[in-house]
């Protein structure tokens, strides 16, 4: 694995004055498709923090409030305890000094702010993992996925199936009619296509 989880945590790096204070932070970005398993992913990396005892705090956005205010849960019913934030800026002053690992989920439904305020918790020597949309209902990159995506150490890109053919699948098809950017929900609202069967115009 590339994600680092056997890194030296802070607690056990040492105290001698003068060395680095503690273990280098970094970003990582999960990002894909609906039905991907972005969620899913997100979590079984939080969750082997947690079990190596490293402090994880946890957050997605406001508009995001479907299935559960206070949990992140991904389409198979994995969760865990979240917190929810307004944006970029609240997000910040929430994370406490002594937190090793920072996640994100929903990405995209947050303010131009994100990609800096990541780099501020990476360089405090934190942990942080990202996960979110990396297209738009039109196959249009959503910000601030490009973003986060140019900056991040390190970037898994997950792939969901095509419902029409079963090739791996890479588009999130919009299955009713609304030139909203963001419509909150999942069953029966979008499928995922691959990259023939996707028709940004609208379903067949
Ligand atoms: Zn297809």
């Amino acid at each position: 694995m590339s994600d680092g989880e056997n890194r030296t945590t802070s607690a056990d790096a040492p105290e001698t004055p003068g060395s680095r204070q503690r273990a280098g932070g970094w970003i990582e970005v999960i990002a894909g498709s609906m039905f991907s398993g972005k969620s899913e992913e997100l979590i079984r990396r939080l969750r082997r923090a947690q079990i190596a005892r490293q402090k994880v705090q946890i957050f997605k956005p406001l508009v995001d409030d479907r299935f559960s205010e206070d949990h992140i849960v991904s389409h198979s019913e994995m969760r865990i305890a979240s917190r929810t934030v307004r944006g970029s800026g609240e997000l910040l002053t929430l994370v406490e000094d002594d937190t090793n690992v920072v996640g994100i989920d929903e990405g995209q439904f947050f303010d131009a702010g994100l990609p800096a305020a990541c780099n501020t918790l990476a360089d405090r020597g934190k942990r942080v993992i990202v996960a979110g949309l990396d297209q738009d209902y039109l196959g249009r990159p959503f910000e601030p996925m490009p973003q986060l995506l140019a900056i991040a150490e390190y970037i898994t890109k997950t792939l969901a199936i095509c419902v029409v053919c079963g090739d791996p699948a890479n588009h999130t098809q919009r299955l009713v009619a609304s030139s909203d950017r963001v419509l909150v929900g999942a069953s029966g609202l979008y499928e995922a296509r691959c990259r023939r069967c996707f028709r940004p115009e609208g379903p067949d």
